[in-house]
């Protein structure tokens, strides 16, 4: 049996001015910098194309960077091949082999790197067991759930200890509930053994739920960084209020600064809030819908256009000159009709300035 414990290996990796082109002119990832802490779970999410899996498949050694260095630990690993890297990934369709039992799925890559037998049977029955699945040994992939197969996936390149573990859309093939599950188990396990994960996924709430931090891409770029709650409580354009959770965006006028804080107007309605380096002027706020205040005396003049109970809440859809934002109250006992016309106001730490 290894002394040595999976996720003490755990390396930081680091993109120094990292492109990668294919052919003559897809620029699939331009130019990043990023930084991933030993034992952090970071995320990359953000729309179909804008270069979340090439980055990965860099960190992998399964694509090579055009330009820039790549490193993990101390290690340039810009030019080695994938075998030589010190990282395992974990892939949305599992990539088990189906006519090999559970425990030789996991055995087969301890083998395949020089582990006698008896040591890979053990470290593979411990990683099953990291993972919950002791005693499913003896079964195939067939015999298992989804959420079962892709455990053994995480097991499988768990045993290797790698210094970075990566995972491309591990739950995509699982269905709502199941997605849930597991992505909780894999938070619970990287936490547990201090891991080093970079993982991708385009679903924002999987996001929020699993990371330490969550780099947000568009078009081959990296649009913010951030823990969830900064990139959720202060995105900085429009693009990341409106992938990260629901925003409303509303357009307003600064009408007077006062040190850090600024005072906005809109519709003679006013609110004070961190200035994020503007000046008098237009500008526009993102408002989260839960943090919309819908009253009767003070705020900005609107209507009830649509009001839908959820069970948990109500969710409404108010017009005004302001045009059209989506709200959500936990009124569910007393809901408004649609025709009501109210007051719009913000919470305390509701609205955010939008610098870009
Ligand atoms: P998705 O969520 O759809 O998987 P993604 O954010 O992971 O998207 P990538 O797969 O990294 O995006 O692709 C980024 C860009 O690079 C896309 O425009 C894609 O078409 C292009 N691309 C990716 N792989 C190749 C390749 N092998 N050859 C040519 N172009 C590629």
């Amino acid at each position: 049996m290894t002394d040595t414990k999976i996720g003490s290996k755990a390396a930081p990796v680091r993109f120094e001015n990292v492109s990668k082109v294919f052919g003559k002119d897809v620029v699939a990832v331009d130019n990043i910098n990023l930084n991933v802490e030993a034992g952090k779970l970071v995320t990359l999410l953000g729309p179909s194309g804008c270069g979340k899996t090439t980055t990965l498949r860099m960190i992998a050694g399964l694509e090579m960077a055009s330009s820039g260095k790549i490193l993990i630990g101390d290690r340039d690993v810009t030019k080695l091949p994938a075998t030589d890297r010190d990282v395992s990934m974990v892939f949305q369709s599992y990539a088990l082999f189906p006519h090999m039992s559970v425990l030789e799925n996991v055995m087969y890559g301890l083998t395949f790197s020089g582990f006698a037998k008896e040591e890979a049977r053990s470290r593979a029955l411990n990683g099953l067991e990291l993972v919950g699945l002791q005693g499913f040994d003896s079964r195939l992939p067939s015999e298992l759930s989804g959420g079962q197969q892709q455990r053994v996936a995480v097991a499988r390149a768990l045993v290797l200890e790698p210094q970075v573990l990566l995972f491309d859309e591990p739950l995509s093939n699982l269905d709502a509930k199941l997605r849930r599950q597991v992505r909780e188990d894999i938070r619970a396990i990287q936490q547990d053994l201090g891991l080093t994960v970079v993982y991708v996924t385009h679903d924002q709430e999987e996001a929020l739920a699993v990371s330490d931090e969550i780099v947000v891409m568009r078009n081959a770029a990296i649009a913010q960084m951030g823990t969830p709650r900064q990139l959720y409580d202060a995105p900085n354009d429009r693009f990341v209020a409106d992938f990260i959770g629901e925003a409303n965006l509303l357009e307003c006028q600064i009408v007077e600064i006062n040190g850090d804080a600024a005072t906005i107007e809109i519709e003679g309605y006013r609110h004070t809030l961190p200035r994020r380096g503007l000046s008098e002027g237009a500008a526009t706020i993102a408002v989260r819908p839960s943090r919309l205040v819908i009253g009767s005396h003070q705020g900005i003049p609107a209507t009830v256009a649509k009001a839908t109970y959820v069970g948990v809440r109500m969710e409404y859809t108010l017009t005004g000159e302001f045009g059209q934002v989506f709200a959500v109250h936990d009124d569910v006992d007393a809901p408004l009709d649609p025709g009501t016309e109210i007051k719009m106001g913000f919470a305390d730490k509701g609205p955010v300035l939008l610098p870009g």
